[in-house]
C-alpha cells in the first residue's frame, strides 16, 4: 500500500459530507500556504498569489496566480466534484412507526440502493442556527440503520430483490422513545439543515494493493487534484482547481458545474490582475485547458460483456481516458493528446474507456464545464469498481499516478 493510497483513506474517512470534504481540501492548501478569499470582498491578485474561495460550503475553487497576464497564458485547471449518492434528510424527519424511531430521508442521486441496507450508518451534514451561522456536523456515538427483510418473509427475493425508497429505505434510529435526530447532534433548535446519510465502516485496503471506501467517485479524483495543485511548481500561467458539488444530481444550482462558479472566478481572476479589457477573459479562455476527472469504469471480471471489448481498463492501470462520440465526454484529439503527452512525459502509462454502442453513456462535469465557460476539456478518472456503491473498490497504485499525471498537466 502507498502512502498516498493511505492518505486517499484519510481524506475519505474525514469527508462524510461534501461540506467535510471542502472544508478537508481548504485545510490541507491552507496548510500548503493557500489563504481563503471571500466572494463578497474586492480582490486584488498578484502573481504568485495562492488563494481559494468556496461556495456554499460544498464547492471550492483554488488557484495559484501566474506570472504572466491571464490574456497571455490562460489557465489549466483540474476540476471534480465534492458530492456523491447518498439519501438526504428531510425537514420532517422524526417519524415513528410500529414502536421504531426512523429518520426520514429522500434519495439523493443514483445510489445502488442494495448496498445501503444493513451497514452502520451515521448522518453528516451541515446546520444552520438561529444566530445565522453555519457548522460542520456528525453524529457521533449512535448509528442509523437500513435492515434487510428476512427472506422468510418475502421469498420473492430470490427472482431479485426490489427496494421502494418511500417504504423500503428507511433508517430506523432505534425505538420509539429516542430522542430527534437533531437533538442527537446537539442542535434541537437548528433552523436548516444539509444533512446526508454515510457509512461508518473506515476505509479500508484489501488485497495487496486495493482501498475499498464509500465515495470514491468522486473524493479519489478532489484528493488527487489537491495533491496536483498543492504539487505543481508555479509557473507563468495560471493554475485552478475547481470542486463542484451537485454533479450526481445534474449539477444545475449556483455551485454545480452547469453554474457560475468557475467562470465568476476566472472572470474575477482576469480582472483582480489588472487586466480590465473586456476581450482579456475571453483571450485568457481560448488558451486554457481542463482536466476533468471523475472515476471510471474498470473491466468487471464478473459482467465483461457490459463493457466494450477493446476498452477495458483495469484496476491499477494508470488513469483513464474517457471517450464518448456523442459528447457524454468532452475529450476530442487535441485535449486526449495533451493529457496522454503529459502523463508520458513523467512515466504514467495511461488507458481509455468507450462504453458499449448498444449502451448508454454516463456523463460528469467535463461536458458541462466546457459547455458553460468554452475550455478545451478532457475527461479522465482513475478506474474501479462498483461504482454508485456505499463501499467501492480501486486501486491504491493508481492514486500517484492520477496525481502525477494531473500535476504535469498543471505545471
Ligand atoms: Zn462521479
Amino acid at each position: 500500500m502507498s502512502s498516498l493510497g493511505d492518505d486517499l483513506r484519510d481524506f475519505i474517512d474525514a469527508s462524510p459530507s461534501p461540506f467535510h470534504a471542502v472544508t478537508e481540501m481548504a485545510r490541507r492548501l491552507g496548510e500548503g500556504g493557500f489563504t481563503e478569499l471571500d466572494e463578497t470582498d474586492r480582490w486584488r491578485l498578484r502573481p504568485g498569489g495562492q488563494h481559494y474561495v468556496i461556495r456554499d460550503g460544498g464547492s471550492i475553487v483554488a488557484f495559484r496566480v501566474g506570472s504572466s497576464p491571464l490574456a497571455d497564458t490562460g489557465i489549466v485547471a483540474v476540476g471534480t466534484h465534492t458530492d456523491s449518492p447518498t439519501f438526504k434528510v428531510r425537514p420532517h424527519h422524526d417519524l415513528t412507526r410500529v414502536g421504531y424511531k426512523l429518520v426520514g430521508v429522500e434519495p439523493y442521486g443514483g445510489m445502488l440502493a442494495h448496498t445501503w441496507v444493513d451497514r452502520e450508518l451515521t448522518v453528516a451534514g451541515r446546520l444552520t442556527h438561529p444566530d445565522g451561522t453555519t457548522t460542520l456536523t456528525k453524529l457521533v456515538g449512535t448509528t442509523l440503520r437500513i435492515p434487510s427483510l428476512a427472506i422468510h418473509l418475502d421469498r420473492s427475493v430470490r427472482d431479485g430483490l426490489t427496494l421502494d425508497p418511500q417504504r423500503h429505505l428507511v433508517p430506523v434510529a432505534g425505538l420509539a422513545d429516542e430522542p430527534d435526530l437533531l437533538e442527537q447532534l446537539g442542535a434541537p433548535d437548528a433552523l436548516g439543515w444539509d444533512l446526508v446519510l454515510a457509512d461508518t465502516q473506515p476505509a479500508a485496503t484489501t488485497g495487496t494493493d486495493w482501498v475499498a471506501a464509500p465515495r470514491l467517485d468522486n473524493l479519489a479524483s478532489c484528493h488527487a487534484a489537491t495533491h496536483a495543485l498543492l504539487s505543481a511548481p508555479a509557473a507563468t500561467h495560471t493554475q485552478v482547481l475547481v470542486a463542484n458539488d451537485h454533479e450526481e444530481v445534474g449539477s444545475n444550482s449556483a455551485e454545480g458545474a452547469s453554474g457560475s462558479f468557475l467562470e465568476d472566478v476566472l472572470r474575477r481572476l482576469t480582472a483582480a490582475t489588472g487586466d480590465t479589457d473586456p476581450q482579456a477573459y475571453l483571450q485568457a479562455i481560448a488558451r486554457s485547458r481542463l482536466v476533468s476527472a471523475d472515476m471510471a469504469h474498470a473491466v468487471h471480471p464478473n459482467y465483461a460483456d457490459r463493457h466494450e471489448p477493446s476498452h477495458t481498463p483495469l484496476l491499477g492501470g494508470g488513469p483513464v481516458v474517457k471517450h464518448n462520440a456523442n459528447q457524454r465526454y468532452a475529450t476530442d484529439a487535441r485535449t486526449e493528446a495533451w493529457f496522454v503527452g503529459r502523463a508520458a512525459d513523467v512515466g504514467v502509462p495511461v488507458q481509455h474507456f468507450v462504453t458499449r454502442a448498444d449502451l448508454p453513456c454516463g456523463s460528469t462535469i467535463g461536458p458541462l464545464t466546457a459547455t458553460r465557460i468554452g475550455i478545451a476539456t478532457v475527461d479522465v478518472g482513475n478506474p474501479m469498481l462498483a461504482m454508485h456503491s456505499c463501499r467501492e473498490l480501486a486501486a491504491a497504485s493508481d492514486v500517484p499516478l492520477m496525481i502525477k499525471a494531473m500535476t504535469a498537466c498543471l505545471s
